[in-house]
């Protein structure tokens, strides 16, 4: 299959609607990473995104739409949805609902909840508004790699696997969205995004955060959100998470960056742009200022797939607080690293005496 990348105009729009009311997939900007579109209400059709992306048959889909008057038969409306929509949508929150039979069990999991999010970028909505169904969009990354946030990611993945990619830039955010389940007592954020928890206990009142979001999984811990018991994110390099004062943490990077080159290894730091020329000999990836983590958020996964291009071994990266969007930003960084923490007062410290 030719995949055809286009700029948003209104022929390509015309033309992606068409796709999707036939059941085929479209690629699209969102605010907060590209997604991988297909009508949410054609088995079939959301079928073909688990093949395209090589993702698992257990991990549902967010279902997009661009006006709450499509929710009408797609699912219930708890009253703490309201709130949140008329604080957050259009934008990045997906909420969890109960639905109906009308969503196909392939777009759940067969869970007995639907995610559903209304999208800001304006390619997304024309787009949603021109086809007028709700979308089931996943990222548009072949599964295990990090989330697209331009078009050109996008093909590196899906080349040869769907017809078209709407070419709207890159995105704002860069990050996946906030997954908020209130459908059972206190709210729970089952995956951090844009959306901070402030701003949700701004709405809501108290919100819980799910217990594996800095962690791993336990052995037999059950996942609040199935999508939390894949391995994301995952450069190919090992990814090590050095954390301690801002001195410590700028003495450390070049001895763990030294001991790895001198143990034949293609290495890399990544490191906030206010510590690039101090680490300058190190191979540093700028991650954006460590005043600004939505820089962070921003550049986070374009910076991940070039470790990948580099085809670096052994990847030492500076931490953010984990407050904020920083929460977002440590949870995909976190997942990337398989949580792989290092103190940053020893280590390396072999690398010198040698
Ligand atoms: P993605 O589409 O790649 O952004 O991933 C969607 C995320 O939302 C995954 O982590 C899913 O596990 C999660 N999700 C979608 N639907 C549900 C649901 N009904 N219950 C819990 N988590 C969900
Ligand atoms: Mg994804």
């Amino acid at each position: 299959m030719n995949t055809r990348v286009c700029p948003a105009s209104a022929d390509s729009l015309s033309l992606a609607a068409r796709l999707l009311a036939d059941g085929a997939l479209v690629a699209f900007p969102t605010e907060t990473v590209y997604g991988l579109g297909a009508n949410a209400l054609d088995a079939d059709a959301v079928l073909s995104i688990f093949a395209a992306k090589g993702r698992p048959a257990d991990n549902p889909l967010i279902v997009h739409i661009h006006d709450t008057a499509q929710l009408e038969g797609l699912c219930e409306i708890p009253p703490m949805a309201r709130p949140l929509m008329d604080a957050f949508w259009p934008g990045p929150l997906t909420i969890l609902m109960p639905r109906t039979p009308r969503i196909p069990d392939c777009v759940t999991a067969s869970l007995p909840t639907v995610a559903v999010r209304m999208p800001s970028h304006p390619v997304a909505r024309d787009l949603l508004k021109a086809c007028n169904l709700p979308i089931a969009a996943p990222s548009a990354n072949r599964s295990g790699k990090p989330s697209p946030t331009t078009a050109q990611h996008v093909l590196e993945d899906m080349q040869g696997r769907i017809p078209l990619i709407l070419d709207g830039g890159p995105c704002e955010v860069g990050l996946e969205s906030t997954v908020i389940d209130i459908c059972h007592g206190t709210p729970v954020i089952l995956r951090p995004g844009g959306i901070t928890k402030a701003q949700l206990e701004s709405v809501l009142g108290t919100v819980d955060l799910a217990p594996s979001i800095l962690r791993p999984l336990g052995k037999n811990e059950v996942a609040l959100s199935p999508g939390m018991r894949y391995r994301h994110y995952a450069p190919e390099g090992a990814i090590t998470l050095v954390t301690g004062s801002e001195e410590e943490v700028l003495q450390a990077l070049p001895r763990l960056y030294r001991q790895a080159v001198a143990d034949g290894k293609t290495a890399c730091v990544l490191c906030f742009h206010e510590h690039m020329e101090a680490l300058r000999a190190c191979h540093p990836h700028d991650l954006g200022s460590r005043l600004a983590p939505q820089e962070t958020a921003h550049r986070l996964f374009d910076v991940l797939r070039e470790l990948d291009a580099e085809h670096m071994d052994c990847i030492y990266s500076e931490v953010l607080p984990p407050e904020g969007v920083g929460l977002a930003v440590m949870n995909r960084l976190g997942r990337a690293a398989a949580f792989h923490t290092l103190a940053a007062k020893d280590a390396g410290k072999g690398a010198d005496k040698a």
